[in-house]
């Protein structure tokens, strides 16, 4: 009788049955299956090929669409040019939306006016609200004379940064000890860092509801830089709890595949999601944490948790943003002011709008904003008490 090695055995078996092998050993078979089966109970025929087939397309189709849907977001959210988005409203939708949400400027008498015996606190976005938007994101310095501004204003209301930066980072920006910095989304927060005057609640708190998700971060940072190397000047930033890819240099006809390099990298993290911002994609833990969180926090943290006699307001340009303005809103207490270009959907009761695309001249309104907050505090303390 003819003896036949086990591995030609093998073979003889798997090739009457039609089974693609894809690897045998003497000593045991690895992998002796086709791709979408556990067992080889049934041969893998044409019409089995043809489905897989199918299945590869339509997943290919599906991650298509999500690119483009991200592109479109990409694009929404970060309007480069005045008239350059299909977003922006004609005239009079824009006459429309102003009414809506009107300047915060030539609203301000009425603004002060509501807080009358209330604590005025205020909550303001770093990036395109106290410092304009540029090129390379470490170089995002705020103008001295905006540093001045808030400054003054910590001086005379509790006030806390609330940023998707790093805090460490945008603290190195501002340079103001008495502040409170949220930074990475709120994700991590630290009271002032020298005596303030409002004492009233628990000034050296410092909260990291995120703090397990920190090797994840480092993880999926390190594998985002090698991943987007290949995209022209897209940059990839470390805010400690959360991962900013930046696209404001990268052409926008690389937008799709700098999406794809972000989508693929994500994918291997469940945990983790896709937020986005002007010009930054931004990578997050899943948890239910963000700027309106830490808004409520910062609050509750300064002992106003379920005060009457405390009137938020809360200055920022970005989508993020519009979680904390749905709180206030939510709350019925407050306000929220976007500063914005354009007009666009937010929940923010009062608009900044950025006079002018000048560099020199951009957040000329946000200065404004918090000038005229000092002058009125300054003057309403000299007032005479009826
Ligand atoms: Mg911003």
């Amino acid at each position: 009788m003819q003896r036949i090695g086990k591995k030609k055995k093998l073979r003889r078996m798997t090739n009457q049955q039609n089974v693609v092998v894809l690897d045998v050993k003497l000593h045991g078979v690895r992998n002796v299956l086709p791709p979408s089966s556990l067992t080889v109970t049934k041969p893998f025929s044409a019409q089995d090929f043809k489905m897989l087939l199918m299945k590869k397309r339509f997943e290919t189709e599906k991650a298509g669409a999500k690119i483009n849907a991200w592109v479109d977001s990409m694009r929404a959210s970060s309007p480069t040019r005045i008239k350059s988005t299909a977003s922006l409203p004609e005239n009079d939708e824009k006459t429309s939306w102003i009414v809506h949400h009107p300047s915060a400027l030539s609203m301000f008498e009425q603004i002060v006016a509501a807080s009358n015996g209330k604590q005025i606190v205020m909550f303001l976005d770093y990036d395109g609200t106290l410092s304009p938007i540029v090129e390379d994101p470490d170089q995002a310095f705020m103008p001295r004379e905006m540093r001045a501004a808030l400054r003054d204003v910590a001086r005379n209301f509790p006030t806390a940064i609330v940023t998707g930066r790093c805090r460490d980072k945008v603290y190195n920006f501002v340079k103001l000890a008495g502040l409170y910095y949220a930074g990475s989304h709120g994700m991590d927060i630290k009271g002032p860092s020298k005596s303030c005057k409002y004492k009233k609640g628990n000034q050296g708190v410092l909260f990291q509801p995120a703090s397990e998700f920190l090797p994840m971060i480092d993880e999926v940072y390190q594998a985002l830089v090698e991943k987007t190397i290949s995209i022209p000047g897209a940059k990839v930033e470390n805010n400690k709890f959360c991962v900013s890819v930046h696209f404001r240099c990268v052409d926008e006809k690389s937008w799709a595949a700098l999406a794809e390099k972000v989508r693929s990298v994500l994918n291997e993290y469940p945990k983790l999601k896709l937020t986005q911002g002007r010009k930054v994609l931004e990578i997050r833990p899943t948890i239910k944490w963000d700027k309106g969180r830490a808004l409520e926090f910062l609050l509750e943290a300064l002992g106003y948790a379920n005060s009457k006699d405390v009137l938020p307001v809360y200055i920022g340009d970005d989508q993020s943003d519009e979680d904390a303005f749905k709180v206030l809103r939510d709350r019925g207490q407050g306000f929220g002011i976007l500063v914005s270009k354009v007009p666009k959907e937010t929940n923010a009761s009062y608009s900044l709008q950025e006079p002018s695309e000048e560099r020199s001249l951009i957040l000329a309104c946000v200065k404004e904003f918090l000038r005229r907050l000092v002058d009125w505090k300054k003057l309403s303390q000299r007032a005479p008490a009826p």
